[in-house]
């Protein structure tokens, strides 16, 4: 089933934390699965991480399986998004009959449909985390009298862990939208990919002690901590301005 997204609107109110929305989303709802076709479904380094954790997958694997690999056209930074079905346009992670194959491990936009998360800034110049209700034609979620605050519908959805990790992408793309004027090497465009989406390769060079902001012992470190470090090394020594002679 092809269901276009080409209804989405968004409500003009702006909801903060302690707002509330009234949404549930279930298995048997009339909607059930409406949700996993034709998306455009982008994957931050985290949720890669998850995902292909779950799967069992090398980074190679995944991509040659379920996924694409480009740059990012403004900021020259590693995008990988996952293919739809060329048959049906459904995620390739759809059951049709029992819903999201890796729904403990479904990525951050998944999770927090049917909300967009934004930042302004407020007059005092301090960052403040926003969120818009998405309303799409086909989702139904929305008729259902369940009214959560938007903080609990962010505990339930396992958000917050997502929510650092993108964070810290989100800094360097922002970094990047700022100096895309200034191109990026090969050299440092293959560490942000390694360091980003390339763990395996990541470790592989800890343990043969290529990398000089690791030490041997690095190799230990679990995958979040490895991303980490790997997104604070991008974000304030490889894109500083004084590396990059910006
Ligand atoms: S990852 Fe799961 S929840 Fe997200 S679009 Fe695919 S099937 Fe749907
Ligand atoms: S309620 Fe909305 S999010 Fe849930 S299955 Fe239906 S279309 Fe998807």
């Amino acid at each position: 089933m092809h269901i276009p997204h080409y209804n989405i609107v968004f409500d003009s109110k702006d909801l903060t934390l302690e707002d509330e929305l009234r949404f549930a989303c279930y298995k048997g709802i009339v909607c059930f699965n409406r949700c996993c076709y034709d998306v455009q479904l982008v994957l931050s380094p985290y949720d890669f991480l998850r995902l292909k954790r779950a799967l069992g997958t090398t980074t190679e694997e995944f991509l040659e399986r379920y996924g694409e690999f480009y740059i990012g056209e403004v900021t020259q930074l590693p995008v990988i998004s996952v293919n739809m079905s060329p048959y049906d346009y459904s995620c390739p992670f759809l059951d049709e009959a029992e819903g999201c194959r890796v729904y403990l491990h479904r990525p951050s936009a998944c999770r927090t449909y049917p909300l967009a998360r934004y930042f302004v800034e407020n007059e005092k110049r301090e960052k403040m985390e926003l969120y818009k209700i998405i309303r799409e034609t086909h989702c139904k979620g929305h008729y259902e009298d369940r009214p959560i605050k938007v903080i609990d519908f962010i505990k339930e959805q396992g958000l917050e862990l997502y929510h650092y990790f993108n964070d810290l992408w989100g800094e360097i793309v922002l970094k990047r939208q700022r100096f895309s004027h200034v191109p990026l090497t090969g050299d440092i465009l293959d560490m942000i990919y390694i360091l980003s989406f390339d763990l395996e390769s990541l470790r592989e060079m800890i343990r043969s002690q290529e990398l000089s902001h690791f030490s041997k012992e690095d190799h230990l470190k679990t995958d979040e901590e490895l991303l980490e470090k790997g997104l604070k090394l991008i974000r304030d020594e490889i894109l500083s301005e004084e590396n990059l002679n910006w």
